[in-house]
C-alpha cells in the first residue's frame, strides 16, 4: 500500500473547514490569507531556495500559485518536468494527490515532492480504491474471465491502482493516449477494465475506436458483482469503471444547446472527462494541452465555450482578449480540491524548506512504485 507521510490524507470533503475550502491539516503556522505580504513572502522564500526547489503548477491551479510555477501543463508533462530536473532536491507540486505520488515515482530517490496542502485529493481518484478494485478482479476471475480482461487505468488514478495494473500487465493513459493505450490493451486481450474515469473509457471506445455503447458496462462497486449480470460482465468489450471527475461531469447537453443558441457561430470545445452526451454535442474534444493549442491557433475574432475547469478558461481568456472565449457551464466549476492548494500553504511549503523543514512529503513505497512504474512505462512504449 501506498504510504505518504506521517499525516493523513484528508479525502474530498472531511476534516477540511468548509466556510474556506481549506484543508485544515497543516502541522505548523499557516499564513492569514489577508496578510499583505504573502506574494513578497513567496518571492523571497523561493529566490532563497534558488535551484534547490522546482515548483510545478497544474493547469487547474489558482492564479496567485501559478505565478511561481517555473513549469505549468496536465499531470503527465509535470510529472516528466519533474524527473527531467533531477538537480533539484525539493519538487514542490502545485497540484493533487495523485500527481505528486506520480512525481515521486518518476523522479530520484534522493528528490523529494511535497504536496503544499494534504487535503488536496481528486474526487475522481478517490472513487477507485485499491480494495474494491481488488474485489472486483476477484469477480473476473471467479468468472473465468481474468485473463482475457487488460486493465487499463487513467493517470487520475492512486498509486496503488497504477501498481494493480502494472502488476496485471495492463498500462496507464493519458487524455490524450487513451486511444492507444485502448488499442494496445485489446492487442493483449480481449476485454478491458478501464479505471476511474467512466467517461473517457466511454468516449474514447465509442468515439476513437468505433465500438457501440452497448459494447461497455459500467461496474458499480457499491453493488453486487458491480451491478452487473455475469453475462453482462463476460459479454462487454469494456468494463468501464462507475468514476467521474466531479468537475467535467458537471457540464450538460443543456449547456452546448443553450451557448449555441446565445452565441452564433461559436466553437464549443470540451474535455473528455465530460459526459458522453456532451462530448457528441461539441465541436471540438480534447486534452488540457490540446485545448490551450487549440486557442492559440484560433482565429482572432472567433468565439469559443469552453468545458474544462473555471481557472483555466479564466486564463485562456485573459491571454486571448482578441478571441471570445467563455465557460460552457453557467454555474461557477472550479475544481475545489485543487483550490486547496493556495498562497497561503505555498508559502508555508518554501518558508518551511528554507528553515531546513520538510512539509507534506509524498511518498510511495518501492513496491507499489516499481509496479505502478511498470505500468508508466508501457504507457511511454505506446506507439
Ligand atoms: S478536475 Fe476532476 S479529475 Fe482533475 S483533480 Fe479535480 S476532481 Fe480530479
Amino acid at each position: 500500500m501506498t504510504t505518504t507521510t506521517d499525516l493523513p490524507l484528508l479525502f474530498l470533503g472531511q476534516g477540511a473547514d468548509p466556510g474556506s475550502e481549506r484543508g485544515v491539516q497543516c502541522p505548523g503556522e499557516l499564513p492569514p490569507a489577508s496578510d499583505p505580504e504573502l506574494v513578497a513572502r513567496a518571492a523571497a522564500a523561493k529566490a532563497a531556495l534558488g535551484d534547490q526547489v522546482f515548483v510545478l503548477g497544474h493547469h487547474y491551479q489558482r492564479d496567485e500559485v501559478i505565478q511561481f510555477a517555473d513549469v505549468t501543463g496536465d499531470s503527465f508533462k509535470l510529472a516528466r518536468d519533474a524527473a527531467a530536473r533531477p538537480q533539484a532536491p525539493y519538487i514542490v507540486f502545485c497540484g493533487v494527490h495523485f500527481m505528486a505520488e506520480s512525481a515521486d515515482i518518476l523522479t530520484g530517490d534522493d528528490q523529494k515532492v511535497i504536496l503544499p496542502d494534504l487535503a488536496a485529493g481528486c474526487s475522481m481518484a478517490d472513487m477507485a480504491t485499491f480494495d474494491q478494485v481488488e474485489e472486483c478482479w476477484d469477480v473476473l476471475t471467479d468468472l473465468g474471465i481474468g485473463d482475457r480482461v487488460v486493465p487499463v487505468t487513467y493517470m487520475n488514478s492512486s498509486a496503488d491502482i497504477k501498481a494493480f495494473v502494472g502488476r496485471r500487465g495492463g498500462v496507464v493513459c493519458t487524455s490524450s493516449n487513451a486511444k492507444r493505450a485502448l488499442e494496445w490493451a485489446f492487442e493483449q486481450g480481449e476485454q478491458i477494465l478501464f479505471l476511474p474515469d467512466q467517461h473517457l473509457g466511454r468516449n474514447t471506445a465509442v468515439l476513437e475506436l468505433g465500438l457501440s455503447l452497448d459494447d461497455c458496462v459500467v461496474y458499480n462497486p457499491h453493488r453486487p458483482n458491480g451491478g452487473l449480470t455475469d453475462e453482462q460482465l463476460r459479454d462487454a468489450k469494456v468494463i468501464l469503471w462507475k468514476g467521474h471527475c466531479s468537475v467535467h461531469g458537471r457540464f450538460s447537453k443543456e449547456s452546448v444547446d443553450e451557448v449555441r443558441e446565445r452565441v452564433p457561430g461559436v466553437n464549443v470545445l470540451v474535455h473528455p472527462e465530460c459526459r458522453h452526451e456532451v462530448v457528441t454535442a461539441a465541436d471540438l474534444i480534447g486534452s488540457t494541452e490540446y485545448i490551450i493549442k487549440t486557442l492559440d491557433a484560433a482565429e482572432p475574432g472567433s468565439s469559443w465555450a469552453i468545458g474544462t475547469e473555471l481557472n483555466l478558461v479564466k486564463r485562456l481568456a485573459a491571454a486571448h482578449p482578441d478571441k471570445n472565449v467563455m465557460f460552457l457551464d453557467k454555474t461557477v466549476c472550479f475544481c475545489s480540491t485543487m483550490n486547496r492548494i493556495d498562497l497561503p500553504h505555498l508559502v508555508w511549503a518554501l518558508e518551511s524548506l528554507v528553515r531546513g523543514e520538510v512539509p507534506n512529503q509524498i511518498t510511495v513505497d518501492p513496491e507499489t512504485a516499481g509496479h505502478a512504474k511498470a505500468a508508466l512505462d508501457r504507457m511511454l512504449a505506446l506507439p
